[in-house]
């Protein structure tokens, strides 16, 4: 997997601050997209074990709330593996952290549709917290959406949703 740039103690991307790791490379191609360099698999740097390890002791202090993962698309099947590695070492070395995703695809399509053939799909999606899913449409554009560029996007409680089986939006 390559990545695009690292935001350490970032604002902008989930509640509080955190470190906001763009990876490289989507397939979605969404007209208007925000960051169109990153649609190339080969864009950025190599992640490393290296880079793995900065990305964790980046989230060690006590005011850094967790992890953002976005790019690109965190899961596309190139980069699940890396992510996979990454998010199951935060949840065992530093559990109160939390996990945010901004996927291009939807829940529906992770749990049932094409990704949830590759296996990998279930065990990624497993360790967020919160994901925020679709692609970005323009003409659902809204700048006054927290966290979502368009309205169609959702933000998703990860694990109630699973527990109980229908949609349950995060709320602040
Ligand atoms: S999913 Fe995100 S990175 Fe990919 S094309 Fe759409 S807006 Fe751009």
């Amino acid at each position: 997997m390559n990545y695009a740039t690292i935001k350490y103690n970032d604002v902008a991307n989930g509640p509080g601050v955190r470190t906001s790791l763009f990876v490289s490379g989507c397939t979605h191609r969404c007209k208007g997209c925000f960051n169109e360099v990153a649609w190339d698999f080969d864009y950025g740097e190599k992640y490393t074990k290296e880079v793995e390890d900065q990305i964790i002791e980046s989230l060690k202090p006590s005011y850094i709330k967790g992890l953002t993962l976005l790019g690109g698309e965190p899961f596309e099947p190139q980069n699940q593996e890396a992510l996979v590695a990454l998010t199951s070492r935060i949840r065992k070395e530093l559990p109160t952290k939390t996990i945010w995703c901004f996927s291009g695809y939807t829940i529906e399509n992770m749990l049932s549709g094409k990704l949830s053939k590759i296996k990998s799909t279930a065990s990624l999606l497993n360790n967020i917290d919160i994901l925020v899913d679709g692609p970005f449409v323009e003409s659902e554009k809204s700048l006054m959406l927290k966290f979502r560029g368009s309205k169609n996007q959702r933000i998703i409680e990860v694990k109630k949703t699973l527990e109980k089986n229908e949609i349950i939006l995060w709320e602040e």
